[in-house]
């Protein structure tokens, strides 16, 4: 992205009182967006990694099931997060955006990115075909018979098969046909409030904790 591009620098109000520190591209940010005090230069943002942290790719091939993700937000959350973490496949269900969509495609997905996608009008009948051809079907879902993540040993992940983790709806979870086929229903602990997370953040947990976890299960 351009922005990448810019320089940027670490700004500090020299207001007493004020103090406010914000992050400026080069040649903005002279006047403190908060009370429009003279700001100076206090520090320069670090270099981010040329590579990322090194580690073991994961034996398990994992793919995702995204079915009627309503928000182009969370869709394109979710690409960044499983092309990232070295999720094998996407597949998209019902009113998923694909990273076709004009407000997708610019973010979804990086121009280097390996990783496949696919889209079908109908989830359950891609999870009925998938779960036909050998895969496991876990979702990632509150439901009252659902485990902790963190509950899953690792000997239950190296079976050898694929793996497609489910995850639906913000409004109405995992449709209860998906569901019902699930070997495993997937919950992330919650304390405090009982909401739940949002389903970009909790699907990229699971999806970190599957891949990456391994050592610790
Ligand atoms: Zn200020």
């Amino acid at each position: 992205m351009e922005e990448g591009q810019l320089v940027f620098s670490i700004r500090q109000c020299g207001n007493v009182g004020c103090g406010f520190r914000f992050p400026a591209a080069a040649g903005s940010g002279e006047r403190c967006p908060q009370c429009g005090g003279a700001t100076a230069v206090v520090a320069i943002p670090h270099h981010k990694r040329e590579n990322a942290i090194a580690h073991p790719v994961s034996g398990l091939h994992l793919e995702l099931l995204l079915d009627n993700i309503r928000s182009l937000y969370n869709v394109g959350s979710i690409f960044r997060t499983a092309d990232g973490a070295g999720v094998r496949h996407v597949h998209l269900a019902g009113m998923t955006a694909t990273p076709e969509h004009p407000k997708l495609a610019k973010t979804a997905l990086g121009s280097d990115s390996q990783m496949g996608w696919s889209y079908s009008r109908n989830g359950v009948d891609t999870a009925v075909r998938l779960q036909n051809q050998g895969y496991r079907l876990w979702a990632l879902e509150d439901a009252p018979e659902a485990v902790s993540l963190y509950s899953i040993k690792g000997n239950e992940l190296g079976d050898g098969r694929a793996l497609l983790l489910v995850v639906g709806n913000e409004n109405v979870g995992v449709d209860p046909a998906i569901l019902q086929r699930c070997e495993r229903i997937l919950a992330i602990p919650m304390l405090g409030v009982k909401d739940s997370l949002n389903v970009a953040v909790a699907c990229g947990i699971a999806i970190y904790h599957l891949l990456f976890g391994k050592e610790n299960l």
